[in-house]
This record gives C-alpha cells, structure tokens and sequence, in this order.
C-alpha cells in the first residue's frame, strides 16, 4: 500500500539566498507548525522545516510516496520529466518502508532533527534537478550506477543542503548512520565511501557565514 502525499510548496514566496532562515542546531519535535499542508502527519513537520530552507522550490510539484527502497529516501522527477517544459516538472521523494538485511535505516528511526537533515538533502536533490535539462537528467540517472559519479553527486547534494542552512541537520543524520548498532558494518562502509562523513561536514560548515 502505498501512501501518495502532495505538498505544495507555497509557504514561502521568497526568492532570495538571503531571505533563507538562519541555521538552528536543533530541532525538536513540539517545534511550532508552519500551515501544515497534506503531507503524512508523522513527517510533516519535519518537511515543513526543511522545505522553509529551500524557499526557491517554493510552487513545485512534489510528491512524498512510501515505497519499498533500498536505501532510506531517494528522489526522482516523474518519468514525464521528458516531455514536460522544465517549469512544469514534478518530483517524488521516497520514503522506505521496509529495511531488509539490516541495510541502512527507516526515516521512523532516526532522530526528529536527522529526519529535518535527510529530508534536506533529498530538497537538495530537487535542487540540482532543477538545474539540468531533461539529458541532464538522463546522464544523471545513468551516471549513479557508477560510484565514482554517485559520490560526486551525493557530496555536491551535501553542499547544497549545508549551503541553504541545513548542516546540523545532515550532519547529525550522518552521524546517526554511521554510529547506530543496528545498521550493518557494509552499508556503513558504504556511506562512508560516498558520502561526507560527519567530520567532513562540520569542516564544510564552516566554509559558510552563516554557522
Ligand atoms: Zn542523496
């Protein structure tokens, strides 16, 4: 069954990089709402909060759908990407429902403020989408099924997420992953292979003004 969850992304109607909410270190769940929209009572929050730093994203079509993944979230412009203009695309964010084999985790698992960090990176992705034409997209697609490539993006997407506020939160989501008993030593090898590890991150951090 599948839960198919649409956001509209009108909260915000700046435009500007410097109309972007300053950084917090932490979010906590009993955090005030933002005019909560249709999103699943358990992550709206969380989405909310991360979708206010990404305020250029503001209109877009994007869908949360729980799917059986591999990996915690992922996200992809629908397959009409091809044949829409670019202003008229639409994105899905997955979200996993099963973890098998104690491969990686479920978005349910980890902290309230990873969740806001996840979510970020994965607004992030819709970022870089954004930025590509439809080839763009398509080499994109082909080019993850190398690691080399999918490192340079999903380290590109990292940057994207501490540039536009979320660095805490990402970063507690890497460090969550990365020390959590439950997940197994070869999916964190393999997190620590492609993506910035914690330590990283916090030298990223403090590339900005705005940490
Ligand atoms: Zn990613």
């Amino acid at each position: 069954m599948r839960n198919l969850l649409i956001v509209g992304l009108s909260l915000l109607v700046l435009n500007s990089w410097a109309n972007l909410p300053d950084p917090v270190k932490e979010f906590y769940k009993n955090a005030p709402q933002v005019n909560g929209r249709a999103l699943d009572a358990s992550y709206q929050q969380q989405a909310q909060i991360a979708m206010n730093y990404y305020p250029e994203l503001s209109g877009k079509k994007i869908e949360f759908v729980r799917k059986d993944l591999k990996t915690t979230m992922a996200s992809l412009p629908k397959l009409d990407f091809l044949f829409r203009k670019k202003e008229n695309r639409r994105y899905q964010i997955f979200i996993d429902t099963k973890v098998k084999a104690s491969k990686g985790l479920l978005l349910s698992e980890v902290p309230f403020n990873a969740q806001v960090g996840i979510i970020g990176h994965e607004l992030g992705h819709v970022v870089d989408y954004e930025n590509k034409s439809a080839v763009g997209i398509l080499l994109t697609g082909v080019g993850y099924l190398f690691h080399p490539f999918r490192k340079k993006l999903e380290r590109k997407v990292d940057e994207i997420t501490v540039a536009h506020g979320l660095g805490y939160q990402v970063h507690e989501f890497s460090k969550y992953v990365l020390n959590d008993p439950h997940v197994s030593a070869k999916y964190k090898k393999y997190k620590r292979k492609i993506y910035y590890k914690p330590k990283q991150l916090s030298v990223l951090m403090q590339g900005y003004e705005i940490y």
